[in-house]
């Protein structure tokens, strides 16, 4: 996990992720303005029973996060390029899990932005095997889950947090 650039992990039985349909309707409420703009998030990804059935096809979860300095808490730039950088920590975490196992699933946070200008809805992902669905989309409670398996959710106002979650 340190070589794909993630800060600090977490591993738990995947029967401890934290449901809860309040998240989902977050989401719904588009102030991300990701819903229904990629086949990483809701409605793409199917309702959160939907989700759970998927999660629960794994034994294992590991919660993951990465930190990333802001120069204050509006730092909105910084925001973004802590953003980019933690897609790509997912991206190495990938490569390096699949030399190894073809049997994982990873979520990351918020949607996909690997394409310039996304499928969804018309036609399929383009990238399906590195299509890694948004933690929160799948309705996980990422405040309560990271607080019930030991994982800091907030690193200081001069911080950004970023979490995703690997499936195995
Ligand atoms: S990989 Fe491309 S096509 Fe697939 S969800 Fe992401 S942006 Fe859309």
């Amino acid at each position: 996990m340190k070589k794909a650039g993630i800060s600090a992990y977490k591993i738990f039985p995947a029967s401890e992720i934290v449901f809860d349909s309040e998240v989902r309707k977050i989401c719904e409420k588009n102030t991300c303005r990701l819903y229904g703009k990629s086949w990483a998030c809701p409605p793409a990804v199917g309702s959160v029973d939907d989700c759970r059935e998927l999660c629960s096809r794994y034994e294992n979860a590991a919660l993951f996060s990465s930190v990333y300095n802001l120069t204050d808490p509006f730092d909105y730039e910084g925001m973004v390029n802590g953003h980019r950088q933690f897609k790509k920590n997912c991206d190495s975490l990938f490569e390096m899990l699949v030399g190894k196992s073809r049997n994982f699933f990873l979520l990351s946070n918020e949607g996909c932005n690997r394409c310039e200008s996304c499928t969804y809805p018309e036609n399929k992902c383009r990238m399906p095997e590195k299509l890694f669905p948004s933690v929160e989309g799948f309705g996980i409670n990422v405040v309560a889950l990271a607080s019930k398996v030991g994982l800091k959710y907030n690193n200081g106002e001069n911080a950004v947090t970023y979490f995703g979650m690997l499936m195995f």
